[in-house]
């Protein structure tokens, strides 16, 4: 049975391979650090996890220059919405990691009357990574389920409208556009 080289593989596709390629291993991660997580996060950082090694490139100056939001700790009514305005104010392609669970569900203070019960009741998130918290290696594995979505995107499904508004101003596609 003849085998199948990497680049035949490749060949219907090559040139959402190369961008995704590219995409996933230049992650500029915005760290939302809120609580005890992101002890862990920067842990992840640090020369022993030493995550740049999967592409992730910390730390982005602000949420304009950057790809990826890791929301780490407790997330508070309060602390919501400046949330979802950093959130709104990456380009896109974007991508949220919610790192332990009080950012996944509210966590060990999920029935404190002020503790958003998960970011993702204010923004769409990617990967959850469980624990409390979390040790680096679940993040960096976290960061590999990351890429693995990344690989099998085609861009054009990210830009797809959602609102007309948005089509009129120009900053999506309209359903059915191609990129
Ligand atoms: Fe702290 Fe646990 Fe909440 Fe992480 S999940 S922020 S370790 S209480």
């Amino acid at each position: 049975m003849p085998t199948v080289g990497p680049l035949q593989r490749l060949a219907p596709k090559p040139a959402r391979y190369i961008l995704n390629w590219g995409r996933k291993y230049s992650l500029w991660v915005f760290n939302f650090g809120l609580a005890c997580c992101a002890i862990e996060f920067i842990a992840t950082s640090m020369a022993r996890h030493d995550f740049i090694r999967l592409g992730v490139i910390p730390f982005a100056p602000g949420p304009r220059q950057a790809d990826l939001m890791v929301v780490s700790g407790t997330v508070t009514d309060k602390m919501a919405p400046a949330i979802k305005r950093l959130y709104e104010q990456m380009p896109e392609p974007k991508y949220v990691i919610s790192f332990g669970s009080c950012s996944n569900s509210g966590g060990p203070y999920w029935d404190s009357y002020c503790v958003t019960k998960g970011v993702d009741q204010i923004i769409p998130v990617d990967v959850y990574v469980p624990g409390c918290p979390p040790r680096p290696e679940a993040l960096l594995q976290g960061i590999l389920k990351l890429q693995e979505k990344i690989d099998g995107e085609r861009l054009a499904d990210r830009y797809r409208a959602t609102d007309a508004a948005s089509v009129q101003r120009g900053l999506v596609l309209p359903p059915g556009g191609e990129r």
